[in-house]
This record gives C-alpha cells, structure tokens and sequence, in this order.
C-alpha cells in the first residue's frame, strides 16, 4: 500500500439555507437526452413532511422521465435492497442520467451504490471490500436531511450483505455533487438528530485520540469538536444557527475520518449492528458511554451532551445473549484491524484481547 492516501473528494459543494432550492438549476446541465434523473427520497418525507411551508415532495425538480424513488430505511440498507433498486431502474429505463439521494446517511449511502450498481456488472455484495469497483457509476448526488455521519462527504457507503456488514470504499463511490441546506435538518426528532450529531463527535474524538492523527485529519477533527461543543454543550435552545452549525460539523468530521480512522466505539458498534441491527447513531451512543478507559475525557464530555439534551441511551441490550453472540460480535469487531490499530497502536491485539472485549460487550 502507498505510503500517503491520495484519495478522492466529492466534485462539487453548495452550502447555505435554501440551497435545496438550486438543485434545478444545478442538474439541468447534466441532462442528457432521455436519461432520467431518479430521485431517491428518504421514506419519512412521503408523508408530507415540509421544506420551506411546502412539502419537500413538491420542490424535487422532477421532469419529464424523472422519477422519485421513497427509500425504505427502516432498517440500514442492505446489498439486496441496492441490488433490486438498480435492477428495476435498468429494467425500466435501460440507463438512468443520475441518483439524487435526500435523506439521512442510510438513503445517501443507498444512493452512491445505486449509482454505482448501474454500470458495474453482479451484485452489490461483490464490491463489499476496498477498491474493488473498478467502473464508475451514473452521476450521483448527495443531500443530507440529518447530520453527522459524514456519509456526504465519505468514500464508501456501509452495506449489510449476505456475509458481512461493509463498505463499498473506492474512489468511484464519492458523490459528485452534494446540497448542504440546513433548513432540510430542521424537522428530525430531538433523539435522532441526537444520535446523528453524536456520530459526528464520536468521529472526531476517535479521530483526535487516533494514532493515524496527522496535521490534515487534525484541523478538520478540531474545528467539528469546537461546532459540536457549542451546539451540544453551550447552547440552551435548538435553532436555526444549531442546524447550519452541526452541518458543517458533519462535513468536517467525515474530512477530518477520511485522512485517518474511527475507533472504539465504532469497532464495537459494528458487533452491535451486525448481530442485533442496532443503528450506526445509536449503537455509537450506547458504546461511547461505556468506554472512559479509552477516551476519558471524550466520554465525560459526551455523558454531559446526554444530560444536556435530556435524551436516553438504551442500557443492557447484550443482557440474555448466548456465548455464540457473544462471539460473533467478538469476530466481527476484532475484524476490524485498522480502527483498533489506530485507536490503541500497533500492538492493539496485546490490549484489546477477545476476553477484554467479551466483558465490554458484557457492560452495554
Ligand atoms: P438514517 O439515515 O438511518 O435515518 C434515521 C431515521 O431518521 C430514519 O427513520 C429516517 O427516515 C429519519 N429521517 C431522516 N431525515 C429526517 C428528517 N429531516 N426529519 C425526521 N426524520 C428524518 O440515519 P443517519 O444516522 O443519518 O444514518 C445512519 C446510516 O449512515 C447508517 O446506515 C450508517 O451505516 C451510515 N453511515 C455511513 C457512513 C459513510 O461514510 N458512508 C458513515 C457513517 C454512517
Ligand atoms: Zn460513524
């Protein structure tokens, strides 16, 4: 492997509250004959659910051929799911011009694999893994309606597959156009936009604590913990100021992963999500408030955002379970060499042994 990560950014950025507004006016160009563009819209917005006054529906600039796809994220997306979605549009369309992803990380992530299952030939499953994808995908666009996960800005897009729960990482994964309008945010849930945010702060304390740091990871990483201490910590009311900020905090903090990597408490979450589908936000939240031994300060921190925010963190979720689930989480996490090597160093199998991790899992 070479020495220095020479990796790929998204194309194009708009930031700014209404920029969702522009999205015509940015496709437009990229129309190209018949070609549809095919907007993949998170499921919570088909029910009305506004941007501006207006249903976020009816501001999809949908013409002609296009078509709006609700993205079922009940559960996180799964290869099957990408692979049925990027068979019925070639079924229907032959080729579509672009995937338009609005939603969270789940339906933005979705979006980069639909795209990319377009053009390169098999299942999904089959680019599970790193620079495997060797075909670039249809145009692709990403437009977050929740932050944190960094997914607009990543170079992989986390799918549940037949075998194991991973990334399709390439340089051909990267969106080439994302829409950052904070007004998009502005309706989730206290928990959930908890959650999300706190994927956000747990990336750059991981990142921060990490012994891949480099000066580039650093800059990013300090600037998304200073926005995430104000909009969780310092600030008494949510408002408009909290959206724009926890925005840029995402973007941030998924700059400040890509030069470096996550740790613990993704490492352990992955085990969590693998064997009892617990969400990538929440499975984060409920490890990080177990894991002071590795990041004492961080987790003090985090536990004052919880207290602030008044929101819950599930207790006891690996009560009851079997030596045999223990152990799937146990491989599952374990398999994940570089978040523990840059979490606890070259020598992380000596610290984090399969009886140490058995008693934290114990703990959650
Ligand atoms: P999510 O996309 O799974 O959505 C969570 C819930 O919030 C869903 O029910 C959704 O319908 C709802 N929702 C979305 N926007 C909303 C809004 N504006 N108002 C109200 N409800 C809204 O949540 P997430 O935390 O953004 O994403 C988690 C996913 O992101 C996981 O699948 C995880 O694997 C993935 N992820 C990817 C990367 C990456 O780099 N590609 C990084 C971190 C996480
Ligand atoms: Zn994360």
């Amino acid at each position: 492997m070479s020495k220095f990560r020479n990796f790929k950014m998204v194309d194009y950025v708009i930031y700014g509250r209404g920029s969702f507004n522009q999205l015509d006016e940015i496709l437009s160009p990229l129309r190209k004959g018949e070609s549809p563009m095919i907007f993949l819209v998170d499921h919570f917005f088909a029910k009305g659910a506004p941007y501006m006054e207006e249903p976020l529906v009816n501001k999809v600039p949908v013409r002609d051929k296009d078509k709006i796809i609700f993205a079922d994220v009940t559960y996180e997306p799964k290869t099957t799911y990408v692979d049925a979605i990027a068979h019925d549009l070639k079924e229907e369309f032959g080729t579509v011009g672009g995937i338009i992803g609005i939603g969270g990380g789940s339906t933005m992530d979705l979006a980069k694999a639909v795209s990319l299952m377009m053009t390169n030939p098999g299942s999904s499953a089959d680019y599970q893994g790193w620079d495997l994808v060797k075909v670039p995908g249809v145009y692709k666009a990403g437009i977050p309606t929740l932050s944190g996960t960094g997914a607009e800005v990543s170079r992989t897009t986390v799918l549940t597959g037949p075998t194991r729960k991973l990334g399709m990482n390439s340089d051909y994964t990267p969106f080439n156009q994302i829409v950052l309008d904070p007004i998009l945010t502005a309706n989730a849930p206290v928990n959930q936009r908890f959650y999300t945010g706190m994927d956000c702060y747990i990336h750059c304390i991981e990142s921060l604590q990490g012994t891949y740091l480099n000066e580039f990871s650093k800059s990013y990483g300090e600037k998304a913990l200073e926005l995430c201490r104000e909009i969780f910590l310092e600030k008494d009311n949510w408002d408009n100021e909290s959206d724009d900020k926890l925005m840029m905090a995402s973007y941030a903090g998924g700059m400040s992963i890509a030069y470096s990597q996550v740790g613990v408490a993704h490492a352990v979450s992955y085990g969590l999500s693998y064997l009892l589908g617990t969400k990538h936000g929440v499975g984060c939240c409920i490890v990080m408030d177990k894991i002071e031994e590795f990041y004492p300060e961080g987790v003090a921190q985090f536990k004052h955002m919880v207290e602030k925010n008044g929101v819950e963190i599930p207790q006891g979720i690996c009560k009851g379970l079997t030596e045999d689930q223990f152990d799937a989480m146990i491989n599952v996490s374990l398999g994940l060499k570089p978040l523990w090597e840059n979490a606890l160093g070259k020598n992380w199998e000596k610290i984090m042994t399969k009886e140490k991790l058995r008693a934290l899992y114990d703990k959650l």
